[in-house]
């Protein structure tokens, strides 16, 4: 019997590493991507490490449930889903247009209602796993980061909720936190530091600050196999933890909280 696993995402970073490594353990590994144009360095990838992957093209926006039923008619079982597609988006509530806060809900959130919906009675058949990349955003605010974090924490409590039944139904679930991680993510997050600075206000200098300690902390990422390391042993150990931090920076920046008790919010992230 070869487990299947179904990855979204897998055209760069973390999902194309996980993909990748899915294949090398074993699994038969659907590895899905909103655009095929795009499949090229998952083709190169998977060629390098001589494994075969069954691309398929999923957009988390869009309807998946024609995907989920070809993949079961072909391959009749999904054993692990992997909700790893996302975007970030900077920005305030007040800068920013709702349709933005849409947007970014339904990449980050939506996308994973909707996939998990459809997978989990083919996961409670095989006694799969649920395995869902958010962030360290899904647990501690960020500034300028507001759409975003919101997205994730949403997915965090989706999670955190359905867990218990889901294990009860022998499905255990995982969500895999990730700090800074060397990606194409950031470049697309597009901040516009000297704007947002300006927007800060009174807060304008810890913001500066912030970014570049974050900005270290990003020329010392974890790599996208490091993360796959981790989403990998979600995957295959007999009892892997609900929640999952990927770095030693991702612990450390879960103690910068935004909001004191005293209300000197953003006070501490000069730290
Ligand atoms: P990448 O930008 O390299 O990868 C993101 C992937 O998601 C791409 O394959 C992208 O596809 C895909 N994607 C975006 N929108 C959609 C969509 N509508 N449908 C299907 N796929 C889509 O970044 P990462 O590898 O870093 O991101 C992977 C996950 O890790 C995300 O959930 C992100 O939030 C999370 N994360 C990343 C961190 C980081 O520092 N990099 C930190 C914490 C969490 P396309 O190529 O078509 O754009």
């Amino acid at each position: 019997m070869t487990r299947v696993a179904l990855i979204t995402g897998t055209s760069s970073g973390i999902g194309l590493a996980a993909a990748v490594q899915a294949a090398k353990a074993g699994y038969r590994t659907v590895a899905t991507m909103r655009d095929l144009s795009r499949a090229g360095k998952l083709r190169a990838a998977a060629a390098e490490a001589g494994v075969e992957l069954d691309i398929r093209a999923l957009d988390v926006t869009e309807d998946p449930s024609a995907v989920v039923a070809a993949v079961l008619a072909d391959h009749g079982r999904i054993d692990v889903l992997v909700n790893n597609a996302g975007a970030g988006h900077v920005g305030t509530v007040e800068q920013d247009s709702v349709e933005n806060f849409r947007k970014t809900m339904e990449v980050n959130f939506f996308g994973v209602v909707q996939l998990t919906k459809l997978v989990m009675p083919a996961l409670r058949a095989t006694g799969g796993r649920l395995i869902t990349v958010t962030s360290v955003g899904g647990i501690v605010g960020q500034p300028f980061n507001e759409a975003y974090c919101a997205a994730k924490f949403a997915v965090e409590g989706m999670m955190e909720s359905l867990a218990p039944l889901a294990e009860s139904h022998g499905v255990k679930v995982s969500v895999i936190e990730p700090g800074a991680v060397a990606t194409e993510f950031v470049n697309n997050v597009g901040l516009d530091l000297e704007t947002a600075i300006a927007a800060a206000g009174p807060y304008g200098d810890q913001f500066r600050n912030y970014v570049s300690r974050t900005m270290q902390s990003f020329s010392a990422a974890q790599t996208p196999d490091e993360v796959a390391e981790v989403i990998l042993k979600a995957m295959t150990d007999e009892s892997p933890a609900f929640r999952i931090q990927t770095s030693q920076w991702a612990e450390g920046f879960t103690g910068l909280k935004l909001a004191d008790q005293d209300g000197s919010a953003v006070q501490k992230l000069t730290g």
